[in-house]
């Protein structure tokens, strides 16, 4: 057996439930900043991708009000913020219902309030200040949210900039990679580091 590891043994910390395959999970900021708007989803499978400690891949349906499922989507959560509701599918306004398109998309909430900062699909754009997205506001939000956990902030920026690559595909542009990184990860403190290639 090599050394043993340096002394970076956590704590052991009560496993928080996993979620399986077909759970419908509520969404909220407590599995991620991203869910400001919670949402619901049904899970299709736990991903085996690589993460950053306390995080989790969930592939996944997202159901709109009445329980339809609209979209796929690739969720990177916590497990310890996730809920399991108690009647299998969200209680619902009618899908004819005007409201329902809304409810969909995480708006009309009852209480009227800020729109977040918070990026449309496909385009990218803040909902709020229609700047490409992440705006400012909406760095200073993650910052403050991610606060600690900055690599689980570049895990989160680097999934949104892939869907964002991918819509951008299905919009018929060719992405940027190099402006894409550079607008979705090159404000994080994190890239202090210097670049191995300039070096020698
Ligand atoms: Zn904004």
């Amino acid at each position: 057996m090599p050394d043993e590891p340096p002394d970076r043994k956590s704590k052991p910390r009560p496993e928080p439930r996993k979620p399986h395959t077909g759970d419908v999970l509520h969404l909220t900021r407590a599995a991620s900043v991203q869910f400001l708007c919670p949402i619901f989803v049904r899970v299709i499978r736990v991903l085996d991708w690589p993460t950053y400690d306390g995080w989790l891949w969930i592939d996944g349906y997202e159901l709109a009000g009445n329980g339809d499922a609209v979209a796929r989507r690739s969720l990177f959560v916590m497990p310890a913020g996730l809920i399991w509701p108690d009647p299998p599918a969200p209680a619902a306004p009618s899908p004819s219902h005007p409201r329902a398109r809304e409810a969909r998309s995480g708006e009309g909430r009852m209480t009227r309030r800020p729109r977040p900062h918070q990026p449309m699909r496909p385009a990218w754009l803040c909902r709020n200040c229609a700047a490409p997205w992440p705006c400012a506001p909406a760095q200073l939000h993650l910052a403050t949210e991610f606060y600690g956990h900055s690599i689980a902030l570049a895990f989160y920026l680097a999934a949104n900039m892939q869907d964002a690559v991918d819509d951008l595909y299905s919009l018929g542009v060719r992405p940027d990679p190099r402006a894409l990184h550079a607008r979705f990860l090159g404000w994080l403190s994190l890239t202090r580091r210097p670049r191995r290639v300039d070096l020698r």
